[in-house]
C-alpha cells in the first residue's frame, strides 16, 4: 500500500482547503497553540513509519489518554471495572451532569469525563504513586521517556475546572469513588495533560493493532479479549457525540480529544494519529475527521 504518497496527497489537498472551527478555549493554556498546525503519522504493525507535517511537535493529547488510563485499570483489576463504569455510548456531552444523575453515579461509559474520574479513582487506589506508575505504562508501551505532564495545562485546567469539580463531587455523593474527590480531580487533570507528537501516539496506540505487541520489558499490554473490547469502546464511544458520525465515515475504532488530536486503529494493520488544533462543533478536529474520512476511503481500509 502507497501509505506516504496517498498520506501526501490528502495532506496537501486539505491544507489548501480552508481551516474551519476554533481552537478549545475553555483551557486557557490550550489557546495558545498554533491552529495552522497539522501533522500525521502512520505505523503498520510491521513497524513501517510514514506521514508528513507537523507530527514531530507535541501537544496536549487530553481525552485519548482516558484510553490509556482505562487499559492500565482493566490490565490491573480485570472485568469488575465494569461495574463502576458503563459501555454504553452516552448521546450527550462529555460532561453532562443530567445524564449522571439519571445513571445514577455510574458514568455511561469511560469516556465522558465523569467515567475517566472513577477510572483516575480506580488508579488512585491501586497504585502507591499513580502518577509515575501511569507514565511508566506509557513509556514502557513505546520505549520513550520523554513523555509526559504538562504541569502549565494541569493548573489550567484546574483553575477554571469548576464543572469538572462538579461532576467528581457529584460521583462521590452516589458512593462511586473511593478517594477524595480532590485527589481524584488533580490525577485527572494530569492523565489529560500528557503530551505527545503525532508519532509517539501513533507508536503508542499500535499495540492494539497488533495481538502480538510487546512492550520494552517484553510483556503484552492487554490479551486479546481485552483488546478487543478497548476497541470496541472507541468505536462506539470514542468521539463525544459524533461518535457515530466516525464510524459512519472513517469507519475505525478511535478517540479524540480538545486539543485537536485523533488516534484511529485499523486492527491488525495500523495506527495513525493526525493531529489539527481546530474543532468541529462537535469538539472534533475539523481537519483531522476530514483527513481520516479521506485516507479510509482511498486506501479501503475501513474495518466495516
Ligand atoms: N481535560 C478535559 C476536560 O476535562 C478533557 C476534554 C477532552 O479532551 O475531552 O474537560
Amino acid at each position: 500500500m502507497a501509505y506516504q504518497a496517498i498520506i501526501q496527497q490528502i495532506y496537501e489537498k486539505i491544507k489548501a482547503e480552508d481551516n474551519i472551527g476554533q481552537a478549545a478555549s475553555y483551557i486557557p493554556q490550550l489557546t495558545a497553540v498554533d491552529t495552522n498546525l497539522f501533522g500525521i503519522h502512520l505505523v503498520t504493525k510491521n513497524h513501517q513509519e510514514y506521514g508528513i507535517g507537523d507530527r514531530y511537535v507535541k501537544f496536549s493529547i487530553q481525552s485519548i489518554a482516558k484510553c490509556l488510563s482505562l487499559c492500565v485499570a482493566y490490565k490491573l483489576l480485570g472485568s469488575q471495572i465494569w461495574k463502576r463504569v458503563g459501555v454504553e455510548p452516552s448521546g450527550t456531552a462529555f460532561n453532562s451532569l443530567t445524564q449522571l444523575e439519571l445513571d445514577k453515579g455510574i458514568p455511561r461509559n469511560p469516556f465522558i469525563n465523569g467515567g475517566a474520574m472513577v477510572v483516575a479513582d480506580m488508579l488512585v487506589s491501586a497504585f502507591r504513586h499513580p502518577e509515575e506508575e501511569f507514565l511508566s505504562f506509557i513509556r514502557e508501551i513505546n520505549g520513550d521517556n520523554d513523555i509526559s505532564y504538562n504541569e502549565h495545562i494541569v493548573q489550567s485546567e484546574k483553575e477554571i475546572g469548576y464543572r469538572n469539580i462538579a461532576i467528581c463531587n457529584f460521583i462521590k455523593s452516589y458512593g462511586n469513588l473511593e478517594n477524595h474527590p480532590e485527589r481524584v480531580l488533580d490525577f485527572y487533570f494530569r492523565i489529560c495533560s500528557i503530551e505527545m507528537t503525532c508519532q509517539e501516539l501513533a507508536n503508542t496506540f499500535l499495540f492494539l493493532a497488533d495481538d502480538n505487541f510487546r512492550n520494552s520489558k517484553g510483556e503484552a499490554v492487554l490479551n486479546m479479549s481485552q483488546a478487543k473490547r478497548i476497541n470496541a469502546l472507541m468505536q462506539t464511544c470514542g468521539f463525544y457525540d459524533e461518535s457515530g458520525e466516525f464510524s459512519f465515515t472513517v469507519g475505525l475504532p478511535g478517540k479524540s480529544g480538545v486539543g485537536g488530536g485523533i488516534i484511529a486503529i485499523f486492527p491488525d494493520k495500523y495506527s495513525i494519529a493526525v493531529w489539527s488544533p481546530k474543532l468541529n462543533e462537535k469538539g472534533n478536529s475539523y481537519r483531522g475527521m476530514r483527513f481520516l474520512e479521506q485516507f479510509t476511503t482511498q486506501t479501503e481500509s475501513s474495518i466495516f
